[in-house]
C-alpha cells in the first residue's frame, strides 16, 4: 500500500529529536503558549524572512484573526477563489464579511489578477490569494492592484511553507500570510496549529490579543477575543520539523521531477510550474481523462490518491446561499473534474514513484 502521507515513517526518521522535544515540554509544565511557542514563532518568522509570526491553534484561526486584525467585518467584501479548501471562505464568513469569488488562471490554478481587479468594489476590504498545491499565486500584479485599489492582501499559504515568488519567501511577500500546521501539511504538527506572519507590529499586537481572549493582562479584556492559542507540544514538534523542512521539500521536488519525466508525452497533463516561482509540492496534481476510473484502478493496485478539490466552494451545498451558478467559474469547475493528486511525500522512494507512474500510464493505455 502506497499512501498519500507517511507520518509514522517521518516519526521514525526524526524520533530522537522529536522525543526529546516532547519530553522537554512535559518536564516544563508549560503547555499553552510560553517559551516553546515564542521560540517557534521567532524561528518560523526567520525561516520566512518576516519580522513576526503569531502562532495560533489552526490555519482557519490564522485566517480568521488576520482578517479581524485588519478590521474586516460585516458590510465588507473579501475576494478569494472557489478552488480551495472550505476554510478560506469559512474564515471570511466568520468575520461577518461577504466572500466574493473569482476564478483561477488555468496555468497555475491560482487567483486570476484581472478577474480580481474587476471584482473590486468600494466595499472590498481584502483579497485572499491561495498558493494552491504549494505554488505561489501571481503576487506582483495582485499586490499592485491591491495597492492601487486600497485592498489588503491576506495570503492563504496553508500549502506553501518554503515556497518562493521571484526569489522572495512566502510569508514575507504580502502584508499578512496565514499558514496551517495541520498534520498533513508540508510542515505539520502532531495536532492542530497555524500562524500569521507579518512585518507590522500593530497587527502583531492585535493578533496576540485576539488569540488569547483580548487580554493585555490576565482577566482584563481589551477586545472580544478567542481561545486560539497554540499548544507548547505542537510548537516543540514544529521546531524539530522546521529544521528538516528544506530537505523534505527537496525530496518532494525530486519526486515531482521524476513524475514529470516518466509521464512526459502521455495524456496526463501536469501543471507547469511558473518560471518565476518555486513550487514546494504539497500536492502533485495531474489532469487525466476519466479521472475517477484512474483513481479506482490505482486503488486496486494499492496506490492511494486524492482530489484537491472535488467540489469547488460555489458548488458546495453549505455555501449555496452565496448565490453562484454552476458555470460561474469554469476553470475551477474543470480542475475539480479532472485533477488527481498522486503521492509526493518525502518518504516516498523513487521505485514507488516509478511504480505509480507506470500504473498511470497503463490506465492511459500507452503501455501494453
Ligand atoms: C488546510 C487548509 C486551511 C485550514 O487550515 P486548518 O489548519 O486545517 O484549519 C486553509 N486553507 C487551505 C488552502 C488549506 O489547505
Amino acid at each position: 500500500m502506497i499512501s498519500m502521507l507517511d507520518l509514522p515513517a517521518q516519526y521514525r526518521r526524526l524520533k530522537p529529536e522529536l522525543d526529546a522535544a516532547i519530553q522537554r515540554v512535559l518536564e516544563s509544565g508549560q503547555f499553552v503558549l510560553g517559551e516553546e511557542v515564542a521560540s517557534f514563532e521567532s524561528e518560523f518568522a526567520a525561516y520566512c524572512g518576516s519580522r513576526f509570526a503569531v502562532a495560533v491553534n489552526s490555519g482557519t484561526s490564522a485566517l480568521h484573526l488576520a482578517l479581524l486584525a485588519i478590521g474586516v467585518g460585516p458590510g465588507d467584501e473579501v475576494i478569494t477563489v472557489p478552488l480551495t479548501f472550505v476554510a478560506t471562505v469559512a474564515a471570511i464568513l466568520y468575520t461577518g464579511a461577504k466572500p466574493v469569488l473569482v476564478d483561477v488562471t488555468p496555468a497555475t490554478l491560482t487567483l486570476d489578477p484581472d478577474q480580481f481587479e474587476k471584482a473590486v468594489t468600494p466595499r472590498t476590504k481584502a483579497v485572499v490569494p491561495v498558493h494552491l498545491y504549494g505554488q505561489p499565486a501571481d503576487m506582483e500584479p495582485i499586490l499592485d492592484i491591491a495597492c492601487r485599489r486600497h485592498v489588503t492582501v491576506v495570503e492563504d499559504a496553508a500549502h506553501a511553507h518554503g515556497a518562493r515568488y521571484r526569489g522572495q519567501a512566502v510569508g514575507s511577500i504580502g502584508e499578512l500570510t496565514c499558514f496551517s500546521f495541520y498534520p498533513g501539511k508540508i510542515l505539520g504538527a502532531y495536532g492542530e496549529g497555524g500562524c500569521v506572519t507579518t512585518n507590522n507590529p500593530d497587527i502583531v499586537h492585535k493578533l496576540r490579543l485576539l488569540r488569547d481572549w483580548g487580554c493585555e493582562r490576565r482577566y482584563h479584556h481589551e477586545l472580544r477575543g478567542y481561545n486560539y492559542r497554540m499548544d507548547a507540544l505542537q510548537a516543540a514538534v514544529l521546531r524539530v520539523k522546521l529544521r528538516h523542512l528544506d530537505a523534505e521539500i527537496q525530496r518532494r521536488r525530486e519526486n515531482a521531477t521524476q513524475y514529470r519525466c516518466l509521464l512526459a508525452g502521455t495524456r496526463a497533463r501536469m501543471c507547469t510550474p511558473a518560471e518565476d516561482r518555486s513550487h514546494v509540492y504539497h500536492v502533485f496534481g495531474i489532469h487525466a481523462p476519466r479521472r475517477n476510473d484512474l483513481q479506482r484502478q490505482l486503488a486496486e493496485r494499492g496506490i492511494q490518491t486524492s482530489i484537491h478539490y472535488p467540489v469547488p466552494i460555489h458548488l458546495q451545498p453549505a455555501y449555496s446561499d452565496l448565490g453562484y451558478k454552476i458555470d460561474d467559474f469554469p476553470e475551477a469547475k474543470r480542475a475539480a473534474g479532472e485533477e488527481l493528486s498522486l503521492p509526493i511525500h518525502p518518504e516516498l522512494t523513487s521505485s514507488q514513484v516509478e511504480m505509480i507512474a507506470e500504473s498511470v500510464k497503463r490506465h492511459l493505455s500507452l503501455v501494453r
